[in-house]
Protein backbone atom coordinates (compact mmCIF):
# COMPACT_ATOMS: atom_id res chain seq x y z
CA UNK A 1 0.00 0.00 0.00
CA UNK A 2 1.64 3.55 -1.22
CA UNK A 3 2.10 5.58 1.75
CA UNK A 4 2.98 9.66 1.83
CA UNK A 5 5.54 11.45 3.39
CA UNK A 6 3.78 11.43 6.89
CA UNK A 7 3.11 7.30 6.60
CA UNK A 8 -0.55 8.10 5.81
CA UNK A 9 -2.35 6.50 2.55
CA UNK A 10 -2.49 9.55 0.07
CA UNK A 11 -4.69 12.36 0.20
CA UNK A 12 -6.39 12.79 -3.80
CA UNK A 13 -8.09 16.04 -3.97
CA UNK A 14 -10.76 15.97 -6.84
CA UNK A 15 -13.20 18.62 -7.98
CA UNK A 16 -16.80 18.55 -7.98
CA UNK A 17 -20.06 19.66 -9.79
CA UNK A 18 -22.92 22.10 -8.75
CA UNK A 19 -26.07 20.79 -9.76
CA UNK A 20 -30.02 21.56 -8.87
CA UNK A 21 -31.86 18.55 -7.99
CA UNK A 22 -35.83 18.71 -8.28
CA UNK A 23 -37.30 17.01 -5.88
CA UNK A 24 -41.21 16.20 -5.67
CA UNK A 25 -42.35 20.02 -4.09
CA UNK A 26 -39.07 22.19 -4.17
CA UNK A 27 -35.48 22.26 -5.95
CA UNK A 28 -32.29 22.24 -3.94
CA UNK A 29 -28.69 23.27 -5.33
CA UNK A 30 -26.04 20.18 -4.68
CA UNK A 31 -22.16 19.71 -4.78
CA UNK A 32 -21.21 16.57 -5.60
CA UNK A 33 -19.72 13.86 -7.52
CA UNK A 34 -20.07 10.61 -9.31
CA UNK A 35 -19.22 8.01 -6.41
CA UNK A 36 -17.10 5.98 -9.17
CA UNK A 37 -14.61 8.29 -8.82
CA UNK A 38 -14.02 8.05 -5.12
CA UNK A 39 -14.20 4.33 -5.47
CA UNK A 40 -11.80 4.04 -7.74
CA UNK A 41 -9.34 6.72 -5.60
CA UNK A 42 -10.14 4.48 -2.55
CA UNK A 43 -9.86 0.84 -4.34
CA UNK A 44 -6.35 2.30 -5.31
CA UNK A 45 -5.00 3.44 -2.12
CA UNK A 46 -5.43 6.65 -1.88
CA UNK A 47 -8.02 8.77 0.19
CA UNK A 48 -10.36 10.94 -1.49
CA UNK A 49 -11.10 14.54 -0.43
CA UNK A 50 -13.59 16.32 -2.64
CA UNK A 51 -12.89 20.32 -3.45
CA UNK A 52 -15.96 22.36 -3.80
CA UNK A 53 -15.17 24.67 -7.13
CA UNK A 54 -15.63 28.77 -6.87
CA UNK A 55 -13.19 29.23 -3.74
CA UNK A 56 -11.14 31.88 -3.78
CA UNK A 57 -7.86 30.92 -4.99
CA UNK A 58 -5.97 31.89 -1.75
CA UNK A 59 -8.13 29.03 -0.54
CA UNK A 60 -7.40 26.59 -3.27
CA UNK A 61 -3.72 26.97 -3.11
CA UNK A 62 -4.04 26.38 0.47
CA UNK A 63 -5.98 23.07 -0.47
CA UNK A 64 -4.06 22.19 -2.89
CA UNK A 65 -0.43 22.21 -0.84
CA UNK A 66 -2.24 19.65 1.39
CA UNK A 67 -3.11 17.18 -1.25
CA UNK A 68 -0.27 14.86 -2.53
CA UNK A 69 -2.57 14.42 -6.26
CA UNK A 70 -5.30 16.15 -8.22
CA UNK A 71 -7.90 14.01 -10.11
CA UNK A 72 -9.97 15.95 -12.24
CA UNK A 73 -13.24 14.27 -13.16
CA UNK A 74 -15.77 13.97 -16.14
CA UNK A 75 -18.51 16.58 -16.21
CA UNK A 76 -19.89 19.27 -18.60
CA UNK A 77 -18.30 21.31 -21.53
CA UNK A 78 -15.80 24.16 -21.08
CA UNK A 79 -16.47 27.49 -21.93
CA UNK A 80 -15.61 27.65 -25.39
CA UNK A 81 -14.59 31.66 -25.09
CA UNK A 82 -11.63 30.53 -23.10
CA UNK A 83 -10.11 28.37 -25.90
CA UNK A 84 -11.03 31.16 -28.49
CA UNK A 85 -14.22 27.99 -29.82
CA UNK A 86 -17.18 29.02 -31.09
CA UNK A 87 -20.55 28.18 -29.11
CA UNK A 88 -22.25 25.13 -30.72
CA UNK A 89 -26.07 24.34 -30.26
CA UNK A 90 -24.47 21.24 -28.36
CA UNK A 91 -22.49 22.70 -25.99
CA UNK A 92 -24.27 22.13 -22.69
CA UNK A 93 -23.50 22.32 -18.36
CA UNK A 94 -20.93 25.89 -19.01
CA UNK A 95 -20.07 26.51 -15.47
CA UNK A 96 -17.49 29.76 -14.67
CA UNK A 97 -16.41 28.59 -11.03
CA UNK A 98 -15.73 25.46 -12.12
CA UNK A 99 -13.81 26.31 -15.37
CA UNK A 100 -12.12 28.83 -12.88
CA UNK A 101 -11.35 26.03 -10.39
CA UNK A 102 -10.12 23.83 -12.77
CA UNK A 103 -8.42 25.20 -15.07
CA UNK A 104 -6.24 26.91 -11.64
CA UNK A 105 -5.59 23.48 -10.63
CA UNK A 106 -4.44 21.66 -13.78
CA UNK A 107 -1.68 24.59 -14.14
CA UNK A 108 -0.93 25.15 -10.89
CA UNK A 109 -0.32 20.28 -10.89
CA UNK A 110 1.61 20.84 -13.99
CA UNK A 111 3.99 23.81 -12.87
CA UNK A 112 4.48 22.47 -9.31
CA UNK A 113 5.05 18.41 -10.17
CA UNK A 114 1.98 17.66 -8.14
CA UNK A 115 0.53 14.19 -10.04
CA UNK A 116 -2.43 14.91 -11.73
CA UNK A 117 -4.88 12.64 -13.15
CA UNK A 118 -7.30 14.43 -15.85
CA UNK A 119 -10.72 12.32 -17.11
CA UNK A 120 -13.07 13.00 -19.81
CA UNK A 121 -13.76 16.83 -19.12
CA UNK A 122 -10.44 16.65 -17.17
CA UNK A 123 -8.50 16.07 -20.23
CA UNK A 124 -9.92 18.80 -22.17
CA UNK A 125 -9.82 21.15 -18.85
CA UNK A 126 -6.28 20.25 -19.13
CA UNK A 127 -5.39 21.00 -22.97
CA UNK A 128 -7.38 23.87 -22.63
CA UNK A 129 -5.17 25.51 -19.12
CA UNK A 130 -2.21 24.69 -21.12
CA UNK A 131 -3.05 26.65 -24.15
CA UNK A 132 -4.82 23.83 -26.41
CA UNK A 133 -8.21 23.72 -28.31
CA UNK A 134 -11.58 21.55 -28.41
CA UNK A 135 -13.43 19.96 -30.67
CA UNK A 136 -16.64 21.62 -29.67
CA UNK A 137 -18.55 18.68 -31.06
CA UNK A 138 -16.49 15.50 -32.23
CA UNK A 139 -18.95 13.77 -34.84
CA UNK A 140 -20.36 17.45 -35.81
CA UNK A 141 -17.42 19.44 -36.68
CA UNK A 142 -13.78 16.85 -36.37
CA UNK A 143 -13.16 15.58 -40.45
CA UNK A 144 -13.89 12.19 -40.02
CA UNK A 145 -15.66 12.43 -36.79
CA UNK A 146 -17.33 9.81 -35.71
CA UNK A 147 -20.02 8.82 -32.18
CA UNK A 148 -18.14 9.22 -28.99
CA UNK A 149 -21.64 9.82 -27.26
CA UNK A 150 -22.76 6.31 -25.83
CA UNK A 151 -24.47 7.73 -22.57
CA UNK A 152 -27.90 6.70 -21.37
CA UNK A 153 -28.71 3.70 -24.58
CA UNK A 154 -25.10 1.65 -22.97
CA UNK A 155 -24.18 0.97 -19.64
CA UNK A 156 -21.45 3.04 -18.69
CA UNK A 157 -18.70 0.34 -19.08
CA UNK A 158 -19.63 -0.16 -22.32
CA UNK A 159 -16.32 -0.55 -24.84
CA UNK A 160 -17.65 1.80 -27.10
CA UNK A 161 -14.13 1.58 -29.46
CA UNK A 162 -10.51 0.92 -28.93
CA UNK A 163 -7.95 3.49 -29.00
CA UNK A 164 -3.87 2.84 -29.94
CA UNK A 165 -1.85 3.31 -27.26
CA UNK A 166 1.32 4.95 -28.02
CA UNK A 167 4.19 2.15 -27.01
CA UNK A 168 7.34 4.98 -25.85
CA UNK A 169 4.21 6.73 -23.57
CA UNK A 170 3.52 6.41 -19.20
CA UNK A 171 0.03 5.28 -20.47
CA UNK A 172 1.67 2.26 -21.97
CA UNK A 173 3.24 1.65 -18.40
CA UNK A 174 -0.36 0.79 -17.54
CA UNK A 175 -2.04 -0.04 -20.08
CA UNK A 176 0.14 -2.11 -22.69
CA UNK A 177 1.03 -1.04 -25.82
CA UNK A 178 -1.32 -1.56 -29.42
CA UNK A 179 -5.36 -1.28 -29.06
CA UNK A 180 -7.33 -1.33 -26.22
CA UNK A 181 -11.04 -1.53 -25.80
CA UNK A 182 -12.66 1.56 -23.60
CA UNK A 183 -15.79 3.16 -23.13
CA UNK A 184 -16.79 6.61 -24.67
CA UNK A 185 -18.91 9.26 -22.82
CA UNK A 186 -18.19 12.22 -24.83
CA UNK A 187 -18.90 14.90 -27.52
CA UNK A 188 -16.07 17.22 -27.41
CA UNK A 189 -12.49 16.38 -28.12
CA UNK A 190 -9.17 17.51 -28.46
CA UNK A 191 -8.47 19.55 -31.56
CA UNK A 192 -4.81 21.42 -31.51
CA UNK A 193 -3.13 20.27 -28.39
CA UNK A 194 -1.19 22.17 -25.32
CA UNK A 195 2.48 22.97 -26.51
CA UNK A 196 3.83 20.81 -23.68
CA UNK A 197 1.53 17.80 -23.93
CA UNK A 198 2.03 14.79 -26.38
CA UNK A 199 -0.73 12.62 -27.85
CA UNK A 200 -0.86 8.89 -26.22
CA UNK A 201 -3.32 7.32 -27.25
CA UNK A 202 -5.43 8.19 -30.90
CA UNK A 203 -9.05 7.08 -32.09
CA UNK A 204 -9.71 5.12 -35.03
CA UNK A 205 -11.48 8.20 -36.62
CA UNK A 206 -8.00 10.03 -35.15
CA UNK A 207 -9.14 11.73 -32.07
CA UNK A 208 -6.28 12.26 -29.57
CA UNK A 209 -7.43 10.18 -26.30
CA UNK A 210 -4.86 10.60 -24.05
CA UNK A 211 -1.92 13.04 -23.18
CA UNK A 212 0.62 13.41 -21.11
CA UNK A 213 3.26 15.90 -19.90
CA UNK A 214 6.51 14.70 -20.64
CA UNK A 215 8.92 16.04 -17.80
CA UNK A 216 6.16 15.78 -15.26
CA UNK A 217 5.88 12.20 -12.58
CA UNK A 218 2.79 12.11 -13.35
CA UNK A 219 0.53 14.07 -15.41
CA UNK A 220 -1.96 11.56 -17.47
CA UNK A 221 -5.04 12.71 -19.11
CA UNK A 222 -7.47 10.55 -20.78
CA UNK A 223 -10.53 10.55 -22.73
CA UNK A 224 -12.46 7.82 -21.51
CA UNK A 225 -14.01 6.97 -18.05
CA UNK A 226 -11.57 4.49 -16.32
CA UNK A 227 -13.38 4.91 -13.06
CA UNK A 228 -16.39 2.53 -14.82
CA UNK A 229 -13.63 0.43 -15.75
CA UNK A 230 -11.79 -0.48 -12.83
CA UNK A 231 -14.21 -3.63 -12.11
CA UNK A 232 -14.06 -4.98 -15.12
CA UNK A 233 -9.85 -4.51 -15.91
CA UNK A 234 -6.84 -4.26 -13.89
CA UNK A 235 -5.08 -2.26 -16.41
CA UNK A 236 -7.99 0.63 -15.53
CA UNK A 237 -7.71 0.16 -12.03
CA UNK A 238 -3.72 0.46 -12.64
CA UNK A 239 -4.12 3.74 -13.81
CA UNK A 240 -5.75 5.40 -10.16
CA UNK A 241 -2.68 2.88 -8.49
CA UNK A 242 -0.41 5.23 -10.80
CA UNK A 243 -1.50 8.22 -9.70
CA UNK A 244 -1.81 7.13 -6.22
CA UNK A 245 1.74 5.37 -6.37
CA UNK A 246 3.45 9.00 -7.70
CA UNK A 247 1.34 11.31 -5.08
CA UNK A 248 3.18 9.02 -2.47
CA UNK A 249 6.79 8.87 -4.05
CA UNK A 250 6.15 12.96 -4.38
CA UNK A 251 5.11 14.15 -1.10
CA UNK A 252 8.19 12.05 0.50
CA UNK A 253 10.10 14.20 2.62
CA UNK A 254 13.51 15.78 1.10
CA UNK A 255 16.53 15.00 2.65
CA UNK A 256 18.80 17.70 3.56
MN1 LIG B 1 -14.12 8.38 -27.48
Amino acid sequence: MSRNGFGKRPLIGCTTFRQTVEKPDYTIDMVGLTPTYIRAIEKAGGIPILIPCGLPQDDIVQIFNQLDGVLLPGGGDIDPVIYGGQMHETVYGISPERDDTELFLARHAVANDKPLFAICRGVQVLNVALGGTLWEDVKLLMPNGTRHAYHGEFPRNHLAHTVDVDPNSQLSHFLGIGSVGINSLHHQGIKKLAPVLVGTAVSPDGLIEAVEAPAHPFALGVQWHPENLVDDSPAMLALFEGLVEAAAIASQPQLA
